[in-house]
């Protein structure tokens, strides 16, 4: 399976907009789809971590929860990263 059919298959789609640079990427619902938002002004390294971020929040089912902060721990503690905002 390529990275492309992996994302259809979990019906996910990435974009690139130019966003503020305090924000790296953020996802978003769109019908059935989840819609990943990269800022299309980072770097292509700051990139990957936002889309590997926002893949964890979309794969895990984040998007149907409200506790912010719950939601980034348990993306913190999987990619065994340090507690970020996004
Ligand atoms: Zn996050």
């Amino acid at each position: 399976m390529t990275y492309e059919d992996f994302l259809r298959f979990n019906q996910i789609s990435v974009v690139f907009e130019p966003l503020p640079y305090s924000i790296k990427g953020f996802c978003r619902k769109k019908g059935e789809w989840i819609v990943i938002v990269l800022n299309a002004r980072c770097d292509l390294a700051e990139q990957r971590r936002a889309l590997d971020h926002e893949l964890a929040h979309a794969l895990n089912g984040h998007l149907d929860m409200y506790d912010y902060e719950e939601c980034e721990s348990a993306v913190a503690f999987q990619s065994g990263q340090r507690k970020k905002k996004g």
